[in-house]
This record gives structure tokens, sequence and C-alpha cells, in this order.
């Protein structure tokens, strides 16, 4: 029977930085199996495909500070292309939204996040496609930016793959076969492979991969979020311009080769599936540039798409070792971070599976026992988490917590 070390089941963000984290911490024995064609087909081949840092979680904030770094210097030979094109965010609001905004903004700069407050004329001289008359402000972070995210999943696959890890395709896993409570071994249609770890990072079939080791399932629920890509009716220079988000109406739009891509922001769960687009969302889409941004209003929309975005109960990501499955180890709950946060939870990840701790934050907000134990232990998991931004708050942007 064939053997390894490691199986990692999905060839998603998450697969690919767990392989390229484990084979850099000396792990070398590790297969990536993914069902589809090729890497990226779901949630990663997806996303809009930007950086920002001010989310409305703080570990997912915590996670992404530390991937900053990665992403705006990468190691040597990890990819040909920039990763990252700092064209900034953009937030705007209005009333008390705009209030909480530039609070957030203000503890965020204590933790590293640069940040610019601007009003609404200096907001609308960065966006000219806003309008004066539904902002009442905004806030500008110079640093994020744009990701290049076909770069970073052949950058992690690549790297992963020169240091001895193997990348399968095409290779669906249909059952995980557990022996005195511990994984011993995953069926594909090419036959079993024997391994001593699992890395569940199959994205919205997370669940239905547990089942298959037998483990309970968590809270993680697969919600549908569409992209639409349009061409202004006038051309304009958008090439520049920030992802700008207007928080008092959820949408966000950035440029995207000369046009403009734009989100609803819709959140609709759903079974895992090959997620396909809702005319009603691409057309609320555009409604929302007519309303609210007219000058970049669509005159033909050139693409759509729609992905999952899998959010656990309460937001965090959920990274760890099965508490009752020995051996089985879960890397899913991204949400819709998972590619701005993918250096830094790889890098977590694959210490909890190696070392079993790590310095980068307090395994417990992530573990996921946290849901095992009922309301007392998700209470408990919630002081922990006030506990952790306090410190966080205070130390500033070390790189450990501990
Ligand atoms: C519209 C949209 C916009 C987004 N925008 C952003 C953004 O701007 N920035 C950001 O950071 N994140 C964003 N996200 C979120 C981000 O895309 C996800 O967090 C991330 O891609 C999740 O990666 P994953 O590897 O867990 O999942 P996936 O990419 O879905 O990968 C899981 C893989 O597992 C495979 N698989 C499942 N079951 C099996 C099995 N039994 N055997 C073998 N393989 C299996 C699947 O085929 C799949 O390829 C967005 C998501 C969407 C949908």
């Amino acid at each position: 029977m064939e053997k390894t070390e490691v199986v990692v089941i999905g060839a998603g963000i998450a697969g690919a930085t767990m392989a390229y984290h484990l084979t850099r911490s000396g792990c070398s024995d590790v297969l990536v199996l993914e069902r589809e064609e090729s890497p990226g087909y779901h949630a990663t081949g997806r996303s809009a495909a930007v950086f920002t840092r001010l989310t409305d979680d703080d570990v997912f904030v915590r996670l992404s500070v530390l991937s900053a770094p990665f992403f705006q210097s990468p190691p040597e030979g990890f990819s040909e292309v920039p990763l990252l094109r700092p064209n900034g965010t953009l937030m705007v609001a209005q009333g008390p939204r705009l209030k909480l905004l530039r609070a957030a903004a203000a503890l965020a700069r204590r933790v590293g996040i640069e940040s610019n407050v601007l009003s609404s004329d200096e907001a609308v001289e960065k966006v000219p496609a806003l309008q004066r008359r539904f902002l009442d402000g905004g806030v500008f972070f110079p640093a994020d930016g744009l990701l290049d995210v076909h770069a970073i999943l052949w950058g992690y696959l690549g790297a992963a793959r020169r240091a001895g890890a193997r990348l399968r395709v095409n290779s669906e896993v249909t059952a995980i076969r557990v022996e005195g409570g511990r994984v011993a071994a995953v069926e594909t249609r090419d036959g079993p492979v024997q391994c001593r770890w699992v890395v569940n990072a199959a994205g919205a079939w997370a669940n239905r991969v547990a089942a298959m080791a037998g483990a309970r399932p968590l809270p993680l629920t697969p919600c549908r979020r569409h992209i639409v890509v349009v061409r202004p009716a006038t051309p304009l220079a958008v090439d520049d311009w920030p992802l700008t988000t207007d928080q008092s109406r959820n949408f966000y739009f950035r440029p995207e080769s000369g046009a403009i891509l734009v989100s609803p922001m819709d959140q609709d769960p759903m079974e895992p599936c090959d997620a396909s687009t809702d005319e009603l969302r691409v057309a609320q889409a555009a409604d929302l540039l007519t309303r609210f941004a007219p000058a970049i209003a669509p005159g033909r929309i050139v693409n759509k798409w729609a992905g999952l975005r899998t959010i656990a109960a309460d937001r965090a990501p959920v990274v760890g070792e099965d508490p009752a499955v020995k051996g089985f180890f879960w890397l899913a709950g991204q949400a819709g971070h998972g590619i701005n946060t993918s250096p830094a939870l790889g890098r977590i990840a694959a210490e909890l599976l190696l070392k079993g701790t790590t310095t980068a934050l307090d395994p417990a907000l992530i573990h996921p026992a946290r849901f095992s134990r009922g309301r007392l232990s998700l209470g408990l998991i919630a002081a922990r988490r006030v506990w952790f931004l306090a410190r966080w708050l205070a130390r500033g942007s070390s790189d450990s917590l501990v």
C-alpha cells in the first residue's frame, strides 16, 4: 500500500499553504489530494483577491497582520511576479457607521495597521466615482492592496513540490480509515494511502470529510458570495483606485484590468456545491453601482461568478487536531480571509501539527475543541479572545504573543 506521513485533502489555498509550511519545517513526506482537475477550482479561484487587514474579526485581523510581510516581500524564488499591488483600501461610511469605522481604525493603528482618516471630499478625490451625498467620510489603509492569487497558490505548491511534497489532482478522497482512535489511511479511486496525519483542507466540504473519519461535525456554514465584473459605460482610468468598501451599504468594488469588479457582499447559506450565480444577485451588484457610484455604472457585464465562503459560528478559523480522532487535523473556516491570512495560517497550522503549539496566538481561539464542550466552553473562549486582544493592543504588532 502507498504510504505517506501526511495526506492533505484539498488543493485550495489552505491545502497549498499547509503543504508549503510542512515542507519548510522539515516534513516533506506530504501528499496533497485534490478531487478536481486543477488546484484552486473552488473558493480559492473565485475570490476577490483583495488584501485588507481591518476585518470584523480580531483573530483574522491578527492573522492578516502577521501575513503582510510575506506578501510584501516573499521568500527568494517564491514567485516571479509581485504578490501584492498596494493600491490600498478605502472604507467609506455615513453617520454612526463612520464613527465605528474610525474607532476601529484607531485601535488597528495600535497594532501596526496604518491608516489615514479622510473627509468626504478627500475620499471622492481618491475614487471620483463616489458620490459625496452618500458618505460622511472614510478611512484609507495605504498598505492594503490587490493580491495575485494564482501566483500565491502556485508559489506554495511549487515550493512544496520542490521540497518533496506530491500533488495529485482528479483524486477524490472517498473514505478515511481510523484504527484504534487514530487515522490510518485514506481511500481514493486509485487505491488506499496509509498515513499518520490527515489534514482536512476541504473548504466547504470540511464537515463531509470529517464525517468520513467519524469526527463530530463543527458549526461551519458555507455561504455563497457573488462577484460581477463590469465595463463602465464611459471609459475611466481606474487601475490605481483602491479597493473601495461602502460600510453603510455593504458592497465593495475595485479595479480589474481596466474594468470594475463589484460584490454585493451577499452571504447566502448553502450546502457544499460548485456554486453557480443567481441573476438576482448579479442584478443587485449592478444596481448598487448604478445608484451609489453612477460614474462606473455598468455598460456591459463582462464576467460573473459565485463561490462559497465557509464561516464558523464564532467567525474564527478552525485549526488543530480533532479532539476525538487522533491524527485528523482541521484547517477550515477561513471565511472571506483565506488568501489574506494564508501565510500566517499555514505557518501556525504546521506548527500545531508538528509541535502541538504556536507562539503566534492563543491556539485555543482557533482549536476545533472550542465547539465540543458546549456554551461554557464558547463563553470561556470569548473571554480569552477579549484578553488576547487586550494584550495585543498593549504590546503592539509583535510577532509572538506568548
Ligand atoms: C466571492 C468570494 C470572494 C472572496 N474574496 C476574498 C478576498 O478578497 N481575500 C481573501 O483572503 N479571501 C477571499 N475569499 C475567501 C477565500 O476564497 C477562502 O477563504 C479560501 O479560498 C478558502 O480556501 P480553502 O482551500 O479552504 O477552500 P477551497 O479553495 O474551496 O479548496 C478546498 C478544496 O478541497 C477539495 N476537496 C473537497 N473535498 C475533497 C475530497 N473529498 N477529496 C479531495 N479534494 C476535496 C475541493 O475540490 C477544493 O478544491 C473570497 C471567497 C469568495 C467566494
